[in-house]
């Protein structure tokens, strides 16, 4: 059974959380990406939908794979071959993603023109490389958690 006394609080609680939602102009965001970096948090650019959302779109066909072949860059996206880069970036995080040296923006090119449905292979590289930039700069963190991404999720 409801009292007066608790439905006047739940009241009064509800016109303050409005009100503070109304005026607030804080930015909760920027403090909880703050708190959790050094758990591996990574960030998210409007970008970064549509470059994931490519990612999905392989077939599994390997034209990729035969052009990094052709070209003499079987494993400059990793040693399991563009393919596999653009299968493990649309189930995962992409942080575990290697991208070489050797990966030029011509490569990314001549793979991008190989591929029958489009997936975006700069896009894919670039915000690869942006994560493994994030999550050296975590792991440098002293709170940085080891257990939270296993070694094994964050090295390449
Ligand atoms: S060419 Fe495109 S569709 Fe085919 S395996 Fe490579 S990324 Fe997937």
């Amino acid at each position: 059974m409801w009292s007066i006394e608790s439905v006047v609080r739940l009241g009064w609680s509800l016109f303050k959380t409005v009100l503070r939602s109304a005026f607030s102009r804080r930015r909760e965001l920027p403090r909880f990406m703050a708190q959790y970096r050094p758990d591996g948090m990574l960030t998210r650019e409007p970008a970064d939908h549509d470059a994931v959302i490519g990612a999905g779109r392989c077939i599994g066909c390997g034209a990729c794979d035969v052009r990094a072949i052709e070209l003499g860059r079987a494993d400059a996206l990793g040693p399991r071959g563009p393919m596999c880069f653009v299968q493990g970036i649309s189930r995962q995080a992409g942080v575990d993603a290697p991208v070489s040296p050797q990966c030029s923006s011509e490569l990314l090119d001549a793979l991008s023109q190989a591929c029958p449905v489009g997936v975006p292979f700069v896009a894919l590289t670039e915000l690869v490389r942006r994560r493994h930039a994030e999550l050296s700069e975590a792991r440098k963190m002293p709170a940085f958690r080891e257990s939270i991404l296993p070694p094994n999720l964050t090295s390449g």
